[in-house]
């Protein structure tokens, strides 16, 4: 690589694009200097503008392209520039699959340092059908003209576009947020504003239950008062049968963050259920649930298969959130332990193991780094160790305690394959060896990608 960067701002440039970064932007390279231009895609030859250009890298807008990929298509939706929820819609589904699938080989070599010719990646397993999968909106309200419109903040900014329909959200759910503007528009009920913190209806979450057909909705709101509550809810009730739950929770602090602390039952439950496989789940407002639950599926038989139960094992799920896979894990082992830090997911995951007669599941509230050693002094030795951290990956002190148990098997789930690289070496110079490596395509024409790591200690 050049130190003097071979581009200047402004510059106009015919280039050949050779890759895409993980966010979904496709790289060009000049002399090794890489030029990321969002929307391009690999293979593509086009006339760019450079934008911004830094010290190892520029990037640059598309202008013109002068030889498509074989996988560019015209994106369905007709505000995916605008939105930004949506990365990868100008790309084949077929394309998203292999690119998920050679982005996780490539992060696995690269920041892992994997022996790739040791290591299987399973091409990426997708959905038949992948659009409107998802069983959670979440949406903020603002105001045009005096009346309420819900969407989406414009890509970089605090501005709120009006959205009728959103293709990877499950209809119910879409149909539910558009009828619920209606209906609190008729009432003159206001938006919250952010600039000057005033107003009161914040976001709306709905989430539908896609195998029982129930459904939960959430008003956030600035306050706790509810102006027509009555008139409301009777509409809301009226116009959709599947509602089992109405629930407000207030947000009045002056921040991004979607919910606050004060969470109160308007009409209904407390929960809603939901099924994955033959397991059923109570489901509250706040608690952490997949949202792609025919991709959930897959996920979590995937898990299942990796961790090779015979029925005789003790087994630790570590961030198990309400319980999905210590329960899955339940029905094939002796003993489950699993653990969280969200002590109202812990209490969702004990009356879920009751709501399923599930005996042999045993849950702890805490850090994962903390709770496991501390069961390893009580003499708790699993034969397999199942993990699904956050984004930002497991613990240190984690690693080592597995390290130091070595239970026979890992079943490393992720949702971000740059930390499962990080770990896995982690836990290979520790004695283990990465076998498997399956990524499955949890949210469709984003650029996330989950995975299930299968690793076994060497003898
Ligand atoms: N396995 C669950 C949840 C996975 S999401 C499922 O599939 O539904 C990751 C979970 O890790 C979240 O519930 C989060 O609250 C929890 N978490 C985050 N940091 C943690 C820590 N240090 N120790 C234990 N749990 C943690």
């Amino acid at each position: 690589m050049k130190t003097n960067p071979p581009v200047e701002k402004n510059e106009y440039m015919d280039v050949q694009f050779v890759d895409l970064t993980h966010e979904g932007a496709g790289v060009a390279k000049i002399d090794g200097f890489p030029i990321f231009v969002p929307n391009a895609l690999p293979d593509e030859k086009a006339q760019i503008k450079i934008t911004r250009v830094k010290k190892g890298y520029a990037f640059g807008r598309l202008m013109e392209i002068k030889e498509k990929s074989l996988h560019r298509q015209e994106a369905p939706c007709p505000v995916y520039k605008q939105c930004g929820g949506c990365q990868l819609q100008h790309l084949t589904y077929a394309g998203q699959l292999a690119f998920k699938e050679k982005q996780v080989r490539d992060v696995l070599e690269r920041i892992g340092k994997l022996d790739m010719s040791r290591v299987t990646v399973h091409p990426t397993l997708g959905m038949d059908e992948p659009w409107r999968y998802r069983n959670k909106a979440q949406v903020p309200l603002g105001e045009r003209e005096g009346a309420l419109i819900a969407g989406f903040y414009q890509q970089r900014t605090h501005e709120i576009i009006n959205m009728d329909a959103c293709l990877i959200q499950h209809e119910k759910n879409d149909q539910a947020v558009q009828a619920i503007k209606d209906i609190c528009n008729q009432f003159g009920l206001r938006a919250y504003e952010e600039a000057r913190h005033k107003g009161w209806f914040r976001h709306i979450m709905v989430r539908y239950g896609v195998n029982t057909g129930e459904m939960m909705i959430v008003f956030i709101t600035k306050t706790n008062d509810f102006p027509h509550k009555k008139a409301i809810l009777e509409k809301i009730i009226e116009r959709f049968p599947a509602v089992k739950s109405i629930v407000q929770n207030v947000n009045p602090k002056r921040t991004n963050v979607i919910f606050g602390d004060e969470t109160n039952v308007l009409w209904g439950e407390e929960y809603i259920y939901d099924t994955i496989g033959d397991i059923r789940f109570a489901i509250s407002a706040r608690s952490f649930y997949q949202v792609n639950p025919e991709q959930t599926k897959v996920l979590y038989d995937k898990a299942l298969e990796y961790a090779e139960l015979t029925g005789k094992e003790t087994v630790i799920d570590a961030y198990c959130g309400i319980g999905t896979i210590s329960l899955f894990l339940a029905k094939k082992a002796e003993k489950v332990y699993g653990v969280e830090i969200v002590p109202e997911a812990i209490e969702d995951a004990k009356r879920n193991a009751e709501l399923n007669n599930i005996t042999n599941a045993e849950f702890a509230a805490g850090e994962a780094e903390a709770v496991i050693p501390n069961w390893y002094e009580q003499g708790i030795k699993a034969d397999t160790i199942v993990v699904d951290p956050p984004r930002k990956g497991c613990d240190e002190a984690l690693l080592r305690t597995i390290l130091d148990m070595k239970p026979k098997r890992v079943v490393y789930v992720s949702c971000n394959p740059g930390t499962l690289a990080r770990d896995l070496r982690v836990l290979e110079d520790g004695g283990y060896e990465t076998q498997e490596v399956q990524p499955v395509d949890m949210f469709p024409h984003t650029m996330h990608v989950e995975c299930v790591a299968r690793l076994t200690l060497k003898s």
